[in-house]
């Protein structure tokens, strides 16, 4: 396959781990956009199916990350996003009917979706249930956050406070801002102040995963509990692919959660 030959697909595989403290009895990760063999703008290690990327790319690109990983990557329960709160139960791999979050009980079942900018949300109740959700500005101002947290405690019939919540990287308040109208739609705490209008409109600076940490507190988890990794995608183009960088023209990391078999 002639891509295999390319210099850039000799590059290995990387991939952010969770923060330490995370449970070793749960499987969790996001990729970098290092280590495949997508070309230009998908370059290197694009996993996004809707991108226009040649599906040998995609193929070759998950293997390889599940491969370095160890999860079992291909048989995934996979989220079709629609920027909305919808929490989807899943027991089986595959797409799912549209929806911003997966949770399962099910061991070796990873769930898996795509970002380039927005919060990938991991949520795992330690032996009992993982969830993985989407956080874009839509979603975090529909309250997605919450409900992902209410979706788990009312499967699994745990408390919030026993829930670790990682958020991965995602687009910074360093690069994020948003027309006031829909920034008025976000929590206090996802907006950090104003840019005066320059003769258009005016725009807010955007702190997502600050946002999050504010929801997943004022749902209940343990503050000691949520961890993130404050990585801007739009700031470390080498590392990430980013929409809003990118203009629209650009690839997808993945993200995993999964439950280790006892
Ligand atoms: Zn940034």
């Amino acid at each position: 396959m002639a891509a295999e030959t390319t210099s850039a697909a000799r590059r290995p595989v990387r991939w952010i781990a969770p923060p330490t403290g995370w449970s070793r009895a749960i499987a969790a990760g996001i990729s970098t956009r290092q280590g495949g063999v997508s070309r230009q703008a998908l370059a290197e290690l694009n996993l996004g199916a809707r991108t226009g990327d040649h599906p040998e790319h995609l193929r070759v690109n998950l293997a390889r990350l599940a491969a370095a990983t160890g999860v079992p990557l291909a048989g995934s329960a996979r989220a079709r996003l629609e920027h909305g709160v919808r929490i989807c139960v899943v027991r089986e791999p595959g797409e799912t009917p549209t929806g911003d979050g997966l949770l399962t009980d099910r061991p070796e079942l990873p769930l898996t979706l795509t970002v380039a900018d927005c919060v990938p949300l991991f949520l795992a109740l330690s032996g009992r249930a993982v969830a993985l959700i989407h956080c874009g500005w839509r979603g975090v101002a529909g309250g997605i956050v919450a409900a992902g947290v209410q979706a788990i405690t009312a499967f699994t019939g745990t408390a919030a406070e026993e829930i670790d919540a990682w958020i991965g990287p995602s687009i910074g308040p360093c690069c994020h801002w948003l027309p006031a109208e829909d920034a008025a739609s976000l929590p206090a705490a996802a907006r950090l102040g104003e840019r005066p209008a320059d003769g258009l409109r005016a725009t807010w600076r955007i702190d997502l995963p600050g946002a999050a940490v504010a929801q997943l507190t004022a749902a209940g988890l343990t503050p000691e509990r949520i961890q993130a990794t404050r990585l801007c995608t739009a700031c470390h183009a080498k590392l990430f692919f980013s929409h809003r960088r990118d203009r629209g023209t650009t690839g997808r990391m993945l993200a995993w959660i999964m439950r280790r078999a006892p």
